[in-house]
């Protein structure tokens, strides 16, 4: 009875389920004293009939409140959990992955590498003389040049593909299914679409890199190739994506 309570209230509007609990009741108190002669037993159980549902009808809807607001704290906390996660992961002046974020995705992006025998490259990107375009426009602009260069990466990228601010003015790309060949034809895209964009001067904004394709190396070592190959690319004149 009490489940068929509580099953009425989650289904139903409550005047329904008062209806569906109380109206069975009510029948069988009108038709009690057919099966039963004696008024004193006929007024006893008709009473106790009534409270019975009455009461039965009260659990049933306080349980479903309860299960309700139990219902209703989970999601207000997975919402919570959920906000939590992309603050402790995400950079606040770009939007994109931190330091720590994105070495956890490398890494697991090097055991699905291993695991499904797929290419995995790598590009640690550096902005060239973002000292003297600080210098040059202030520290603000120098932070706009930050953001609109992440959304420019961003939006150069798969969906597979992710990026995270790995320092200052340094960014680390992870491009999955991705061989040498294919990281410099990326290489190449996201320059070209990099020259579209100007500094307040009208001058292009360059960065260099360093590509570099997982081959079963620690995390460290594959990032120290990047970041040699990414001061290689500025010892030899800037503006230049160097790879293995
Ligand atoms: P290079 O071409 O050799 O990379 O020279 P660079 O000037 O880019 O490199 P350097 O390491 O000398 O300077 C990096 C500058 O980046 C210095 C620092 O003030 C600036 N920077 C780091 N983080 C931020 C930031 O969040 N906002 C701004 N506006 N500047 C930043
Ligand atoms: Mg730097
Ligand atoms: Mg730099």
């Amino acid at each position: 009875m009490i489940m068929t309570g509580i099953i009425a209230i989650l289904y139903l509007k409550i005047w329904e389920s008062f209806i569906l609990i109380m109206g069975p009741c009510l029948v069988m108190i009108i038709l009690f004293p057919y099966f039963q002669n004696n008024p004193e037993i006929v007024l006893i159980n008709q009473i106790n009939l009534f409270i019975y549902d009455i009461v039965l009808w009260f659990f049933a809807l306080g349980l479903f409140k309860i299960r309700l607001k139990t219902m209703l704290l989970d999601h207000d906390l997975i919402l919570k959990n959920q906000e939590l996660e992309y603050l402790v992961k995400t950079d606040s002046m770009t939007n994109l992955y931190n330091h720590q974020a994105i070495l956890d995705f490398l890494s697991e992006e090097m055991q699905r590498s291993e695991r499904n025998e797929q290419a995995l490259s790598i590009i640690l990107l550096d902005i060239d003389d973002f000292k003297r375009i600080n210098d040059q426009f202030g520290h603000q602009v120098g932070d706009e040049v930050l953001i609109s260069l992440s959304k420019i990466i961003k939006h150069s990228l798969r969906s597979i593909d992710r990026v995270g601010r790995y320092g200052g003015e340094e960014f680390l790309i992870l491009l999955p299914n991705t061989n040498l060949n294919a990281g410099r034809l990326y290489a190449l895209r996201l320059q070209s679409l990099i020259r579209n964009y100007k500094l307040p001067n009208e001058e292009n904004l360059t960065l260099s890199g360093g590509l570099a394709e997982y081959t079963g190396e620690s995390i460290d070592e594959l990032i120290k190739q990047a970041d040699q190959l990414l001061y290689r690319a500025k010892k030899s004149g800037k503006d230049q994506i160097i790879s293995q």
